[in-house]
Parts: structure tokens; sequence; C-alpha cells
């Protein structure tokens, strides 16, 4: 039965480009020569390479058309299903543009809640609940912001002892070996949320806990791991089903010279390298059917276990610069996103 649940059936990970606009005055090294399909300049050699994935969107793909691509997900959470969004890439390529977007146009953390509401209101019957929780994994440290957001009262400076009082242990236990209705991420504080407004309150919240969480931790956001995850609650066949949602705006994946960093920011660009090489690990993992998944080499990949195994659902979103000058890094992306695919 364990083996039952780790395989994985080709085609439950989907992986997505999309590239951001240029900047004003620059030139874009990224064509898309047929759907599906894009090419880098390789500005040394002239030569054009090639990737392909599930979809590529241009600069010109606005917020509901990525969505259109994620919304199978959300209906199959509804449906039963562990889900997990990514958005990969390195900073400034567009990750928090796609996963929170700005207010005026969202992006997809309030479109999925927003589609399983409209679901929840079409099935009734089904009797509902949502709830979310806000958390952030820095230097292999997992944050719970909704706690530390409520610790504060939301407002003020808290102090490293705040923070540490919401640093929360994940437990070690195997894929399925978890004890239903027990939580990956020990003591979570789950919100309960009916209406959008209350997701907007609970993201808002997470997001201004975060901040003050980076000035208490020295940290750059960039440099974390931000998760909102969504618990779904429902009937089925007269049974309770409960699925998670992951909703991940992944650290920055550029790669920090060694030799340009010491101190604080090598153990960050440490943590951060284990963390999404651990992730790329899983991800091939389970495209490749092994049996032997390994999640325990990070704290993300642990915080994400039963959401990355069986028959979850995945999508990893690589976002890329079109500048030149970002190649380099731009190559290395699409290289990773290359072997999830
Ligand atoms: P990251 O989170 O990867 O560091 P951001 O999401 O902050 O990157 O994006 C960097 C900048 O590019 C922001 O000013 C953002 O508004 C803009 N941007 C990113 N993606 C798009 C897009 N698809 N369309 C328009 N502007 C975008
Ligand atoms: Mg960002």
């Amino acid at each position: 039965q364990l083996h039952e649940q780790l395989q994985v059936v080709r085609g439950n990970i989907r992986v997505m480009a999309r590239v951001r606009p240029p900047q004003p005055c620059a030139r874009s090294v990224i064509n898309f020569p047929l759907e599906g399909l894009l090419t880098l300049q390789d500005p040394t050699s002239c030569r054009h390479r090639e990737f392909e994935f599930d979809a590529v969107f241009g600069p010109d793909a606005d917020q509901g058309r990525v969505f259109a691509e994620v919304l199978p997900l959300v209906r199959s959470c509804a449906d039963g299903y562990n889900v997990c969004i990514f958005a990969y890439g390195q900073t400034g390529s567009g990750k928090t543009f796609t996963m929170q977007g700005p207010t005026e146009d969202p992006g997809i953390n309030t479109r999925a809640l927003q589609e399983l509401f409209r679901i929840a209101a079409e099935e009734p019957d089904r009797t509902w609940s949502f709830s979310v929780a806000v958390l952030e994994i820095y230097n292999e440290a997992v944050h719970d912001l909704l706690a530390l957001s409520s610790a504060t009262g939301g407002s003020g400076a808290p102090g490293q002892d705040a923070v540490a009082r919401c640093t929360r242990d994940v437990s070690a236990l195997g894929a399925g070996e978890l004890p239903p209705n027990m939580d990956r991420v020990q003591a979570l504080l789950w919100r309960p949320v009916s209406t959008p407004d209350e997701v907007q309150d609970a993201l808002r919240e997470g997001s201004r806990a975060r901040r003050t969480a980076s000035t208490a931790l020295n940290a750059v956001s960039s440099r974390s791991h931000a998760l909102v995850s969504v618990k779904v609650r429902n009937m089925q066949e007269g049974r309770p089903v409960t699925t998670l949602m992951h909703l991940v705006d992944l650290a920055g994946s550029e790669r920090i010279e060694r030799s340009e960093v010491t101190g604080e920011q090598l153990k960050e660009a440490q943590a951060i390298n284990k963390s999404l090489s651990a992730l790329g690990d899983v991800i091939s993992a389970l495209q490749r059917r092994t049996p032997h998944i390994p999640f325990r080499n990070s704290k993300l990949t642990q915080v994400l276990q039963d959401s990355l195994c069986g028959s979850s659902k995945v999508m990893l979103v690589c976002n890329l610069s079109p500048e030149a000058i970002s190649t380099q890094e731009t190559l290395s992306s699409l290289n990773f996103a290359s072997r999830a695919a």
C-alpha cells in the first residue's frame, strides 16, 4: 500500500515557464517560436537553445491566462487531491507577481481561494470549511507568520524572541505515517476563512509579519521561502475529506559566489541551495517514480511531503527575466525546470 502511495503517474507534475516583460529600454533574449516552446539566445555564441514545457507564457500573458492553467489543480484539490504550486526563479523574475500579484491584479494565491469558494457555493451539500496558514522558511527554520502576527498584535516590531516563539518543529515521520488530522508542521495556526475578504486579511497579516520577522532576523525576503497553505475540508459520499493546497513563493534561485559572501549571508546561501536542490531531487524522483523519495534533505521538502507524493498534483512555474544580463541565471532556471519536466 505504501508502494502504491509513492506511485506517481506521469502527468501529475506540470511545469510552466513565465517570462516577465523586459525592463524599459532592455532587449529580450528569450523568444517564443511555437506554443509550449521558448528559445534563449546565448550572447557569446549567438546560439539559440530551445526548451519545451507544458505551457510557456510570454510577457503578454496576463494573470488570468496563467490561472487558467492552475484551475484544474484547484478543482482537483476540491475533489480530494493534495496540491503544490511553486514559483521558482531568480530574484526579480516575477515569482511574487505570479503568486501574490498586485492588489488590483492578483495572482494565483487569491484566485485559487476565490475558485475554491466558488466551487463550495455551487455544491453547498458538501458542507465545506477552509482555513489558511502562512509560513516562512528561512535558514532551515519554519516560522508561523499568523502566530507571529497574533503574538505581536499585528503591530510593533517583534523581537527575536517573538520570532523564536513562533518557530515550529516539523514532524519527521515518513510519507503516509502521519496520523490523520495531525499537521506536518507542529502547533501550526490555521485561520478559518469563509470569504475573500477574510483571506485577504490573513494574507496581509502574514506579509506584514514576514516583513517584521525579516527585520528581527536581519534578512531579506527574497532569501526565504513564503508559503500560503490552504486546508480544504468537505464531505464526499458522506465521508469527511481533508486536502491541502500549498502555494509557494520560493527563495531567489540565483547562485551566490562563495567568495562574495561570508558569515550569515553564506549560511543563507547554503540553506537556499540545499532546499532548492532537495526540491529538485524530490520532483525528479517523483517523475522517475522511484520508490525512495528524499524528503528529509530540507525543511521545505519535509513541510510539503504529504503534498509531494501519492496522487498529489504539482505545478512548477519557472519565472524568467528576459534581459541579456540574466542569461546565466535564466539558463540555470531553465535547466532546473527541465529536470522537473
Ligand atoms: P521576484 O518575486 O521573483 O523577486 P517580482 O514578482 O517582485 O520578482 O517581480 C519583479 C518586478 O517585475 C516587479 O516590479 C513586478 O511587478 C514586475 N513583474 C513581474 N512579472 C511581471 C509580469 N508578468 N507583468 C508585469 N510586470 C511583472
Ligand atoms: Mg519576490
